[in-house]
């Protein structure tokens, strides 16, 4: 403990000396030689990402993986996660929720969606009761050991679609109000996951209230923002110190570009981001 504790001095010392931390960030983080763990984001594809605490604990948000397009050759395989200790579902669109279940019952780790969306898997007899506790909009739960997760408004829908085994026939079932997610990790870093959403005035007490370190944002239009959209809430309402652009590339209908947001947020103190699936973002 202490030699780690010396390490991060150290690290915290060399940074400062080549002077090489961003202003206003974390200066152990960006230590250039001491092993100090570090916060991890990595794009799965669509809204699907694996966000790596500093102390090792895993988020994983809307899981839609084996069919995704994006979504790299070995995420494909629902074991190289390693561990999934928060489990994040926005909503019941097959796009954000499809490996859920898969994953819930491979790692044991509930999902956290709305509760109505619970509610309809719990009935249908998707996965057992215990991996899928009720929760809604409000207040802020801690599903693993420092890491706080709040489901916030998006403005979107939700339904859940599901084959019967017994007709062999899809059946569309509620699944409860879409949401996003504010998830803060151990180190105060705080992450606004925005689900599927069209810009709404709220984001604004998002922005105020939460100061994310980091936005994901979706922007392929059609179903949510555009880039336009996404760039105008982002720079006007949310005021991220960081966003990375979701949700497009994996659908015709959503024809947003990564170039296009780029584009739209032009010059700015908002740090852009544009993921490559399956390269590691560290922070
Ligand atoms: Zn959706």
């Amino acid at each position: 403990m202490r030699t780690l504790i010396r390490r991060a001095l150290v690290g915290a010392i060399v940074a400062t000396l080549v002077g090489c931390a961003a202003p206003g960030s974390p200066v152990v983080s960006a230590a250039p030689t001491a092993p100090v763990a570090r916060t991890e984001i990595v794009w799965l594809g669509q809204s699907a990402f694996k966000i790596t605490a500093p102390g090792g604990k895993v988020i994983v948000t809307d899981p839609w993986l084996r069919t995704n397009p994006l979504t790299p050759a070995n995420y494909k395989q629902l074991d190289a996660f390693g561990r999934i200790d928060v489990l994040l579902v926005s909503h019941g669109h097959f796009d954000h929720i499809a490996d859920a279940p898969a994953l819930a019952q491979q790692y044991n780790v509930p999902i956290r969606a709305p509760g109505d969306l619970n509610q309809t898997l719990t009935t249908l007899g998707v996965l057992p009761a215990n991996l899928l506790p009720r929760m809604n909009k409000g207040g802020t739960i801690e599903p693993a050991p420092g890491i706080k997760v709040t489901a916030v408004h998006a403005e979107h829908s939700s339904v859940y679609v599901w084959r019967n085994p017994a007709s062999n026939k899809d059946e569309t079932h509620p699944g409860g109000e879409a949401v996003g997610w504010l998830i803060e990790l151990e180190n105060g870093f705080r992450v606004y996951h925005a689900g599927d959403t069209a810009a709404f005035g709220d984001m604004r007490l998002i922005g105020e209230r939460i100061k994310p370190d980091l936005a994901l944002v979706p922007i392929g239009g059609n179903f949510t923002m555009d880039p336009a959209e996404a760039a105008w809430a982002v720079k006007e309402l949310l005021r991220p110190k960081a966003v990375i652009p979701m949700h497009y590339g994996a659908n015709p209908l959503a024809r947003g570009t990564a170039q296009q947001f780029v584009d739209a947020m032009g010059p700015s103190q908002i740090r852009v981001i544009v993921a490559v699936p399956g390269q590691p973002i560290p922070f």
